[in-house]
């Protein structure tokens, strides 16, 4: 149901833009010769003949109000004229931004012939989105696919994957992603030239996706008015890749559209190594966080740590509050986007940014963490649920049946 209406929703708001993948068909059947010409000019189907084309151009989000009703300290606070948009990357097909990078590190590998259709295994150590990325392309373009992690990693991943037909390697949790990705090895090792290990930390197609696709969606979304842009930190595939597009990447002669963006990078304050790469200081203990897909534990190669203006610590606490408040303003995003728009409200209302056009980014739908703890409340309300009496006298056999009482 949420598939189906999350694809009538994405057809609409393609509606009015060139995007390639949709096949276009115009055929509404009129008894008359002129109006079925009018209809042709004005109607047409939009189709997405495979599930990656639903991939990207997600729509902004106007978050402006979060400024006002979110972690208000005084009056004069509120007369910022800061806009906030969210980019909505929890409407991709497989509800995160991880789509994106799925489909393009299978792109390029098929380009470079490195994989080959019911030939070639697909292995990724990846306990969340990733994997989950992997295995709808996996389906589509027709790849087996075996992905090692962590046993703490929640049922509702482990049933995603095993109901994309991913066959499922599960790791002792002490040795965390380091020992999901020594299993991930091994089975490469088992399967010769007919596996292929992804590494979606090392691959140059995670922040290409981003440079080529949600950097100028973003760009063209905002007429050029983008001004800081906040992103978490996973792989850094996103905060990379959209930096460079808006920034300039010579690398790929792509010249500055705006070298004054202000990037925000958003990490776990229980994990602060980027904050420290940047030559920052640590805050508070230091160790596990409850961010999932942001905070790896490692400083990817996939980032830029130039391209970064400022590192900004959320704890997991405050993250999951302002999920509550996204959740509560009818948006069901994931714990990551919690703590990018936390972060992003107190940039938006620095005195310095009074102005300014911000862009954050919601990297996950959030019904994919009812496991997580932020939910425990919820799950024990729910199930403590009872059913209520109905209003008396109650007879429904105008309907045809009879209703058993009780
Ligand atoms: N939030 C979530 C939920 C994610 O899955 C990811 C990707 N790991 C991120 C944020 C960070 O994105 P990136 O890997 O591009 O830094």
């Amino acid at each position: 149901m949420k598939q189906a209406s999350k694809l009538i929703h994405s057809c609409f708001l393609r509606a009015n833009k060139p995007v390639t993948s949709f096949i276009s068909t115009t055929h509404l059947i009129s008894l008359y010769p002129q109006q079925r010409q009018k209809n042709q000019q004005k109607r047409s189907l939009r189709v997405a003949a495979r599930p990656s084309d639903l991939v990207g151009e997600t729509p902004l989000l106007d978050l402006t109000h979060f400024l006002k009703s979110h972690g208000q300290s005084n009056d004069s606070d509120t007369t910022t004229n800061c806009r906030l948009y969210g980019k909505m990357e929890s409407l991709g097909p497989c509800s995160s931004v991880k789509d994106r990078l799925g489909r393009s590190m299978i792109d390029e590998a098929e380009r470079l012939n490195q994989i080959t259709p019911g030939k070639t295994t697909l292995v990724e150590p990846t306990s969340g989105n990733t994997g989950i990325a992997l295995a709808f392309l996996a389906r589509e373009r027709g790849y087996k696919c075996i992905l090692t992690m962590p046993e703490t990693m929640s049922l509702e991943r482990r049933m995603m994957l095993l109901a994309m037909g991913c066959e499922v390697v599960l790791t002792p949790k002490e040795t965390a992603v380091p020992g999901a990705l020594a299993k991930a090895k091994e089975i490469m090792e088992g399967l010769g030239e007919n596996g292929f290990m992804l590494q979606q930390f090392e691959n140059p197609a995670n922040a290409k996706v981003h440079r080529e696709t949600t950097g100028p969606e973003i760009w063209k979304d905002t007429d050029g008015t983008i001004d800081i842009l906040i992103s978490g930190v996973g792989t850094g595939g996103t905060v990379t890749g959209i930096s460079q597009y808006i920034k300039g990447y010579p690398d790929g002669d792509l010249p500055p559209l705006k070298p004054s963006l202000y990037t925000v990078a958003v990490e776990p304050k229980e994990q602060m190594l980027l904050t420290e790469a940047k030559g920052g200081s640590k805050q508070g203990p230091q160790g596990p966080h409850k961010i999932q897909g942001m905070g790896a534990g490692l400083i990817p190669s996939v980032i830029d740590l130039n391209l970064i203006d400022e590192v900004f610590p959320v704890h997991s606490d405050d993250a999951m509050d302002t999920t509550r408040d996204l959740w509560m303003g009818g948006i069901p995003a994931g714990v990551s986007s919690g703590a990018i728009v936390n972060a992003a409200v107190q940039v938006c209302r620095r005195p310095e940014n009074m102005d300014k056009v911000a862009v954050c980014i919601i990297p996950s739908f959030g019904e994919r963490y009812f496991t997580h703890p932020m939910f425990e409340g919820i799950k024990e309300e729910a199930s403590n649920l009872t059913k209520q009496p109905l209003p008396e006298p109650y007879d429904n056999t105008e309907f045809g049946f009879e209703t058993a009482r009780g």
